[in-house]
């Protein structure tokens, strides 16, 4: 039986620990016990998402997280700023469409980050725009976005800032609080390093205000209804992902037990050998310098081959999972490493070197061992 590595920017590879946490006999959710499981999941999301808002758990993969944003903030008619540097910004613009927001789009071309003067230009050409929402690391690019910056030119207004940080939270920093950002969304299966299943919603007194004054329709994602009965009964209105709840509670214990700046500093220095190693390896990397993700690395494949082909082969005969490149723009032409979940050097060194022996076999001219040798030396150093 081959293993299988997940390098892959979600979901991510799951400590041992919180594997045999999702083996245990399933509880009923209306106890005790569960909702202390409840309780504490809250309190450490709280500590991850640098906020003494709100948080509130959806049973739903992460796009049901951003759904909950969109219906509970925007009425038919309203105007949002959307950024869209990638798919993942894409996807804020047709979840508006879909609620019958009006969709105000700032183009960012792939690879690049949002400039906080291009949202400050959309907010004074659109007044009385109600929300602005952007992507902390949007993972089909591989680029974070510079949220305190974002958040800066946003704050004081009568707009709502709300972020998509599937992907980047509890590996790259984004403080709520301390920059001002009123919505951040998150899921279980990145930086939380638990399966897909559960989406998280923090938010703030500006945006629950909004909240209930919108006029959307929802029913499943009503956070009105979500913040009440966790007040109330520390419960969720309907049946929770009850096992990734419990594992969350194991994931939240890693992190604190490190620290946010530690686990921040551990992704950084993965992304910083694995930069490294497809550099020494004659590969170009796909994002602006300014603008790189510390938690995944998008690396441009060589001329003449294909980067699906180098995904599969890794996958395939080797049991190593990278992403390829999504879209038009970059389907075949990049693969995508990331460096969250629960992987450490020598993953990186392993998912290297099998890049390496398959770029090999697939005809890429280079020296066998250089993409290695410059990772370990980052690791070194
Ligand atoms: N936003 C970002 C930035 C993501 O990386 C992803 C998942 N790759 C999503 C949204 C969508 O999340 P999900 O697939 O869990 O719905």
């Amino acid at each position: 039986m081959k293993k299988n590595l997940l390098l892959t920017p979600g979901p991510t590879q799951i400590p041992p620990d919180i594997c045999a946490a999702l083996g245990r006999p399933i509880i009923h959710h209306r106890t005790p016990q569960f909702q202390q499981y409840l309780k504490d999941a809250v309190e450490g999301l709280k500590y991850v998402f640098q906020t003494k808002s709100d948080v509130l758990i959806m049973a739903s993969s992460g796009t049901g997280g951003m759904e909950a944003a969109v219906a509970n903030l925007l009425s038919p008619g309203d105007k949002a700023i959307v950024v869209e540097g990638g798919k993942f910004g894409e996807r804020w613009t047709e979840l508006c469409k879909a609620y019958g927001a009006i969709p105000v789009v700032v183009k960012v071309p792939w690879g690049k980050g949002v400039e906080p003067k291009q949202i400050k230009e959309a907010m004074a050409a659109n007044p009385g725009v109600k929300a602005v929402l952007i992507t902390l690391v949007e993972t089909s690019t591989g680029v974070t976005n510079d949220v305190r910056a974002i958040a800066d030119v946003v704050k004081n207004t009568e707009a709502v800032l709300v972020v998509d940080a599937i992907s980047g939270l509890g590996v790259v920093d984004c403080q709520m609080d301390n920059w001002g950002v009123d919505v951040v969304v998150s899921a279980s299966h990145k930086g939380f390093m638990c399966p897909p299943g559960l989406a998280f919603i923090a938010i703030n007194a500006k945006a629950m205000k909004m909240a209930e004054a919108c006029k959307s329709p929802r029913y499943y994602f009503d956070l009105r209804k979500a913040k009440k009965v966790m007040e109330k009964e520390t419960d969720t209105p309907f049946t929770p992902a009850i096992g990734i709840v419990i594992a969350l509670n194991e994931s939240i214990k890693h992190i604190k037990e490190q620290g946010l700046e530690k686990v921040f500093a551990h992704f950084a220095r993965l992304a910083k050998a694995t930069r490294a190693a497809a550099v020494a390896l004659g590969l170009k990397l796909y994002p602006d310098d300014s603008c790189m993700s510390n938690a995944l690395t998008t690396i441009c494949v060589p001329e003449g081959v294909d980067g699906n082909k180098i995904m599969k082969v890794m996958r395939d005969t080797y049991g190593i999972s990278v992403a390829g490149g999504q879209g038009e723009e970059l389907k075949g032409k990049v693969i995508r490493i990331a460096h969250m979940g629960c992987i450490d050097e020598y993953d990186i060194i392993t998912g290297i070197s099998c890049l390496e022996k398959v770029l090999k076999e697939l005809g890429y001219k280079f020296t066998l061992g250089s993409g290695v040798a410059a990772a370990q030396s980052v690791f070194n150093s």
